[in-house]
């Protein structure tokens, strides 16, 4: 065994096995997998092992694009082929209408992949899948390449391939312990020696956890216990002359493909069980949980129905074991929070079809920094401090009795909720506050208009358009208030703060006190990593806010980047505070009835910073605008919020104050141009293919990224960001719905919605330069229907920004 290499990979499942493989692929090969037992003895082994192209976003179908790929290459080398049922098809059932335009939707996602998904009718899924009555059935989502794999000669043909390359796998080897240097360099203990390398990877499955603990960290992963039973051979499929194709039942909560002449059913039941919660007994190999058929009988009822083949066969065998999941249900691919020289590939529910799409995208991230998609889906550092294991269990039963039902737009589902709270969620609750979920934080969507209020989630506009145009025109024509908690807050202090802030982003930052900037940081190749508001709060003091769920993963990137001279102090804010936002052209006037000092236009003009105080509460007030209105931000630390709220609402109420809520500011903020960051700011697009062209000075001396933004720049654009404004007014566009010209797919929206301001339903997204052009016509699919739209000029409302400035 060696005791020294670049990478050890503990675990060889399918996480394992295809991140060895893949480091090799980017040209690392002294890199090693230890594994406790033998490959695969972990869940892998008795995986359904179904591979199917779906995906919700574009970096989940092109994560799979790639693992089916690279299977098929797999299957058809000669010289270790493997078992790989690829394109036998795959259909997704919907009986609702909603979930046909869901499927429409993804249809779209899909394509901007280079991924062809049909949407076909009942008859037309009956046809393909000759045992499926057409019951209560209205259609469904045709994959065409989707099929199952042999789990164990996968791992077994990505493991041989990864020691052709120069890789070792150490089997029989359980980790132990693992030591980080002072040099953030490991030493990994195993029963059989230490192996001193750069970087680890925790790829353990289930046992996840046990390895974490030898870090210092406990992952937000939980398993499940979940069952599938394989029939006898069933006739009509030895006489078919063909494989069936797979099926996924949204309305039953089952999934069931062909095993040799018969069917492996598997099923998501309601009465469900978490597995492990107290410790995984260490003799748990190769194993499985008892049978327990009878905790499945309300989804078995819903299979037989679909196929009445199921009723005259017999049960052949019963397969229980453990799935990971994670509190939104995508996995944890990436860095680990809070740790150097440290990633993880865990919580994989899907890990047999998605596996060699993760273990690609977390190689290109330890080799090369960033992977060719944006991760944040998968990135480990999405959740913050709430992300334990008891809201993960919970997360994950409620995920498991919903497996094949997608989340609806502003969909929250209310498993694990409230964690993250103000002292004013209980206030808000009792003024009508409907709240959806950003990072945990129970933030208000929109005030009901009744208590008995109800929202249909759907793909189109709902009830909810009238309710969000009326907070929009309150705080278009007088005033109106939001909380904004979650925001993301970090202090930068020290004398060497500026210039080293300096070097972190791309354009210019504010040296003056009581001075606010917008600006963006780079990754090392040149695209844009994070967006963040610097305020100049006093000499040496410095506010870095950034998005909701940001704070691991900017903290992340500022700690890495650190003088190492102690000259810059760096500390988060971010649970401590809370935003109130006073937006609309009556807002100055609230500010001053409620703060001592000059709020006038010329005393704190737009983008000003200050401390004072809202009534006896202490605040940073920063006169910026996320709506296009005159608007403040203020900052309130959280024992002192309630009171900052009454005397803002006291004072309001001379003024007509309104209370608004998230979707208000996401229709404001569409109609100003404002990008959303891991929406239209992605780290596969630089700054000036993001449309930020004036935050970008490269005359300025060196910053992070900026050479490699000039070689980027010397080669041409590859997209461009635009605004769209759509002809149709049944449904907003949705994130990752397709751009079309003359019907060939150009482009990819990230974000949409109706502009009430402007009386425009509106949308963003990145496209081939050559139709950035304000005025080019170009189509947008809307629930899958191709829809006339334009390019328009991305701030429409108020242009010239004079009603930020009044
Ligand atoms: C019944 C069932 C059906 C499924 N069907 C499908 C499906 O149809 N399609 C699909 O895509 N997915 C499916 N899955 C999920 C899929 O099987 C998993 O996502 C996948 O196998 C997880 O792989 P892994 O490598 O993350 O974990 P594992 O396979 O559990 O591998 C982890 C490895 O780490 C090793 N390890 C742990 N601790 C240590 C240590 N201290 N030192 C060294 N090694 C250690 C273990 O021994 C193990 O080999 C199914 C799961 C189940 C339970």
């Amino acid at each position: 065994m060696k005791s020294q290499t670049r990478v050890v990979v503990i675990g060889g499942g399918i996480a394992g096995c295809s991140t060895l493989y893949h480091l090799t692929q980017e040209g690392w090969t002294d890199v090693v997998l230890v594994e406790r037992n033998e490959l695969t003895s972990g869940t892998t082994w008795h995986s359904a092992a179904q591979v199917t192209n779906f995906g919700a976003t574009q970096t989940m179908v092109g994560l799979k694009s790639h693992s089916i790929k690279l299977y098929k290459e797999l299957a058809e080398d000669p010289e270790y082929p493997i078992n790989y049922h690829h394109a036998d098809g795959g259909i997704r059932l919907a009986n609702t209408e909603r979930q046909m335009e869901g499927y429409r939707h993804f249809a779209s996602v899909a394509k901007g992949m280079g991924v062809e998904f049909e949407v076909i009718d009942a008859e037309e899924c009956a046809r393909r899948h000759p045992l499926i009555s057409t019951d209560n059935l209205l259609g469904g989502l045709w994959d065409p390449l989707d099929g199952d794999i042999d789990p164990a000669q996968l791992c077994q043909a990505l493991a041989r391939r990864a020691r052709l390359a120069g890789a070792e796998v150490y089997r029989n080897t359980p980790v132990t312990g693992l030591t980080q240097h002072r040099d953030d360099s490991w030493t990994v203990h195993t029963e059989h020696g230490d192996i001193d390398c750069e970087i680890v990877v925790n790829a353990c499955g289930y046992r996840v956890n046990e390895v974490g603990a030898m870090m210092g960290v406990h992952h937000p992963v939980a398993s499940m216990e979940h069952q599938y039973f394989l029939t006898e051979p069933i006739k009509a499929i030895e006489e078919a002359g063909f494989r069936m194709p797979l099926l996924r039942c949204p309305i039953s909560d089952y999934y069931c493909r062909q095993e040799k002449n018969g069917l492996l059913v598997g099923f998501y039941e309601q009465d469900c069980k978490t597995w492990g919660m107290d410790g995984i007994d260490p003799n748990f190999v190769n194993a499985l949980c008892p049978d327990d058929l009878d905790r499945v009988m309300d989804v078995l009822e819903g299979a037989f129905a679909r196929m009445p083949a199921l009723m005259d066969v017999g049960i052949h065998s019963v397969v229980n074991g453990p799935i990971t999941y994670t509190i939104d249900g995508a996995p944890l691919v990436g860095p680990i929070p809070g740790k150097r020289n440290a990633f993880c590939i865990i919580g994989l529910r899907a890990g047999l079809g998605e596996g060699g799409g993760h273990g690609w995208l977390l190689a290109q991230q330890i080799v090369h920094g960033e992977a060719c998609y944006d991760t944040w889906v998968i990135d480990p550092r999405r959740f913050t401090g709430h992300a334990n294991v008891e809201l993960t269990a919970l997360k994950a039963i409620e995920d498991y009795q919903n497996e094949f039902r997608f989340h609806f737009p502003h969909e929250h589902r209310p498993a694990g909720r409230p964690a993250k709270t103000t002292p004013l969620t209980p206030v808000l609750a009792a003024e009508g506050a409907e709240f959806g979920t950003v990072n945990g934080w129970e933030r208000v969507a929109y005030i009901k208009p009744t208590p008995d209020f109800e929202e249909t989630h759907s793909f189109r506009f709902n009830e909810t358009f009238p309710v969000v145009a009326r907070e929009i025109e309150a705080v278009r024509t007088g005033v109106g208030l939001a909380e904004v908690n979650g925001f993301n807050r970090f202090e930068i202090t020290g004398p060497g703060a500026h210039d080293w802030l300096d070097t972190m982003v791309c354009g210019r930052i504010p040296r003056k006190d009581g001075k606010v900037g917008l600006t963006y940081l780079l990754n090392h190749h040149g695209n844009v990593k994070a967006e963040a508001t610097l305020a100049n709060l006093d000499a040496d003091t410095i506010w870095y806010g950034s998005a909701a769920a940001s704070e691991s993963h900017d903290m992340d990137w500022l700690q890495a980047h650190l003088p190492k001279d102690g000259s810059v102090q760096l500390r988060s804010l971010t649970n401590d505070w809370t935003i109130l936002v006073l937006a609309g052209p009556k807002s100055r006037e609230v500010l001053s009835g409620v703060s001592r000092g000059d709020w006038s236009r010329a005393a704190f003009p737009w983008l000003s910073v200050r401390r004072a105080f809202v009534g006896i509460a202490p605040a940073v007030i920063m006169s910026v605008s996320y709506s296009g209105e005159l608007a403040y931000e203020i900052h309130v630390p959280n024992n002192q919020l309630y009171a900052a709220w009454l005397a803002l609402r006291a004072e309001g109420e001379k003024h007509g104050l309104t209370l608004f809520g998230g979707h208000a500011v996401e229709s404001m903020r569409l109609e100003k141009g404002y990008r959303h960051w891991k929406a239209d700011l992605i780290t596969e697009f630089n700054p000036i293919e993001s449309g930020l062209d004036r935050f970008v000075k490269l005359d300025k001396p060196d910053f992070i990224g900026k050479a490699a933004l000039e070689k980027q720049l010397a080669g041409g654009l590859k997209r461009r960001f635009v605004t769209l404004a759509l002809d149709c007014d049944h449904a907003p566009a949705h994130g990752g719905d397709s751009i079309l010209a003359n019907g060939r797919c150009i482009g990819t929206i990230t974000s949409a919605g109706w502009g009430h301001r402007v009386g425009k339903n509106l949308a963003m997204g990145f496209l081939h330069p050559e139709f950035a052009e304000v005025g080019t016509p170009l189509q947008v699919e809307v629930i899958g229907e191709a829809v006339a739209a334009t390019v328009v000029d991305p701030g429409l409302y108020d242009p010239e920004n004079q009603r930020i400035r009044a």
